[in-house]
């Protein structure tokens, strides 16, 4: 098997009949022999029936049917398990990723590549808000972490079955792919395309989503948040041990004090709200770790026509 391209798919019902036209097209003038992977992410429209019709017109339609919504990054997962291309290809379903393009990704990955990556030169009928929000999110990313995340790219991309192998080999429960391939090394490069409209439907991904999956991100791969909480910690009592001996002297040596409310509302406020954000940052680290601990499937199957890749 040549080619591989794994689909999350998560109510995707109006887009399966013309992605599936436009990549069969890409690949077959390339080519290559391949499948389609459709993960159904526990989709409550027709998605599935559309799928299954199509895998009985063309053997390379595959699917992975889950129980329920596990969400974007493990439906990707599940693909990559599934999947026995040489090359694998991830791609959205609502065709914001155009799939001609993947022919211009396997060309690059033939120059000696293991991983080509989208990047977005321009995104089209997306709110300035998520543009911004998602702008920003990766620059922080990449001063908070060591490796180098590659910015205005998302999970559409090439990758060589031995990076797919390595994915495998990661347990992880909170998936970050796109960080995950980054750290591995290898040869990586990207081509830029224009991120077009959605075809059809609407967004999968929340602002609520959006945000749990950057900080999956930041947890997965940095402990700085950590580190700044500590440090700050030090400063604020660093601060604190100064006014007290300030106080002391005041109340006893200058016997020079005044009932200080505003100070005092004002200092246990601010140590308060300090405090509650370095539990909330320790809380986000230990739930994970506690996640990872429980050790279970990351994904439950309902009905498939693939079995998993060794
Ligand atoms: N998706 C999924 N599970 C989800 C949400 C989304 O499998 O819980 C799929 C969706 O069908 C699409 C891709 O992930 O193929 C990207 O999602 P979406 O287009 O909703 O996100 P956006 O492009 O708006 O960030
Ligand atoms: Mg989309």
């Amino acid at each position: 098997m040549d080619i591989s391209v794994v689909i999350p798919t998560y109510n995707e019902e109006e887009n399966i009949p013309l992605l599936y036209n436009r990549l069969k097209s890409t690949v077959s003038d390339l080519g290559l022999s391949h499948e389609f992977i459709f993960v159904n992410d526990g989709s409550r429209d027709r998605s599935m029936q559309q799928v299954r019709q199509l895998s009985t017109q063309d053997p390379a339609v595959k699917f992975v049917d889950f129980s329920r919504n596990f969400g974007h990054q493990i439906a990707v997962t599940a693909g990559l398990d599934h999947s026995s291309g040489d090359s694998v290809v991830i791609i959205d379903a609502d065709l914001q990723d155009p799939p001609e393009v993947i022919a211009d990704l396997y060309k690059k990955m033939k120059e000696g590549y293991e991983v080509v990556y989208a990047k977005r030169a321009s995104r089209e009928g997306e709110s300035w808000l998520k543009k911004w929000t998602a702008k920003s999110f990766y620059r922080i990313l990449g001063k908070l972490t060591n490796i180098k995340i590659p910015v205005d790219t998302g999970d559409f991309r090439i990758v060589d079955r031995r990076v797919v192998e390595l994915l495998k080999e990661m347990p992880e429960q909170n998936k970050y792919l796109r960080g995950q391939i980054a750290w591995m090394g290898f040869n990586q490069t990207f081509i830029s395309y224009d991120r077009k409209e959605r075809y059809a439907g609407e967004t999968g991904y929340n602002y609520r989503k959006m945000f749990r999956f950057a900080i999956d991100g930041v947890t997965a791969f940095s402990d700085i948040p950590l580190k700044i909480v500590s440090y700050f910690g030090l400063i604020v009592s660093g601060f604190a041990f100064v006014v007290m001996i300030f106080a002391l002297y005041a109340r006893f040596i200058l016997k020079d004090y005044e009932p200080g409310w505003t100070s005092l509302i004002l200092s246990v406020l601010f140590i308060g709200g300090v405090q509650m954000i370095a539990i909330g940052i320790i809380g986000e680290y230990l739930s994970r770790i506690n996640t990872n601990i429980r050790n279970r499937p990351l994904y439950i199957v309902r009905d498939s026509n693939l079995t998993k890749t060794e």
